[in-house]
């Protein structure tokens, strides 16, 4: 599935160096953590992943299930199956929800060569996805996040998440503002999206988001590489100790 070697990563802007040398491997179906102190690289890591401008790779690949993600468009990602929900939702007035969920599902199902749903048919399945994730109609309708809640606006992207159909999901969740109800969303949301055919890649500053999604590994990530992997016991490891003991071992 998504594959990550020895990947170097610098700013355009500056002479600095932020990813040195990364590498991951998430197999289908698993999900996988990255944890790790604050200023590591792991926003840098779903950015660049996601084709953000601003970055330049001085080495090393991404593929996802064999195709290199690093020469492809965003829009491209998308249609490939890579999915990326960020910690700040773009919030796009005038646009609604419902026209914008079209929008991304017809533009990845035309860049697959599959033919667009009509509006009966998108309809139906939005409806459907999002009474299952308890998204009002009333929520449906109005412009993209604007005025959104936090927990609104994640209950959002996993509808997003819902009817893209990823392979691969990429989750960049910070330690600003995530409270207890929408940690519980986020982990819902995964967990009911959980298929032998798609995984996750949750990055996260909680141990406590972890508790509820039950990773298969869990990654520790410091200046710019993965120090430690091991089983969710990590997680547990870091929220009694902290990351002091695992970045001395790592030297
Ligand atoms: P994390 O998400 O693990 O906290 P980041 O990827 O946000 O780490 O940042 C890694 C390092 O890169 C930090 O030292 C940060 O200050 C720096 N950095 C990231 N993006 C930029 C940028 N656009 N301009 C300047 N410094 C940046
Ligand atoms: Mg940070
Ligand atoms: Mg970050």
């Amino acid at each position: 599935m998504l594959k990550i070697n020895n990947l170097h990563v610098k700013l355009e802007e500056e002479d600095k160096q932020i990813l040195k040398g990364l590498s991951l491997e998430v197999p289908a179906g698993e999900v996988h953590a990255i944890m790790g102190p604050n200023g590591s690289g792991k926003s840098t890591l779903s950015y660049v992943l996601s084709g953000r401008d601003g970055y330049e790779v001085t080495g090393g690949e991404a593929t996802l299930d064999g195709e290199s993600l690093l020469d492809m468009e965003p829009e491209e990602r998308a249609a490939a199956g890579l999915f990326l929900a960020f910690q700040y939702p773009v919030e796009i007035p005038g646009v609604g929800n419902m026209t914008f969920l079209r929008t991304a599902v017809n533009a990845q199902r035309k860049a697959r060569g599959e033919e667009e749903l009509s509006s009966g048919e998108f309809l139906k399945v939005v409806r459907a996805k999002a009474a299952e994730l308890q998204i009002s109609p009333e929520m449906l309708k109005r412009p993209v996040n604007v005025g959104f809640s936090g927990g609104e606006k994640k209950r959002n992207e996993i509808l997003q998440m819902a009817m893209l159909e990823p392979r691969m999901c990429i989750m960049d969740e910070t330690d600003s503002g995530l409270d207890v109800d929408a940690m519980r969303l986020v982990s819902e949301g995964v967990n009911a999206l959980r298929s032998p055919d798609r995984s996750f890649l949750v990055i996260t500053h909680y141990q406590r988001l972890l508790n509820h999604i039950q990773p298969d590994v869990v990654h520790i990530m410091s200046n710019g590489r993965i120090i430690k992997s091991g089983g969710p016991e990590l997680a547990l490891e870091v929220e009694e100790n902290g990351y002091g003991d695992l970045l001395a071992e790592a030297g």
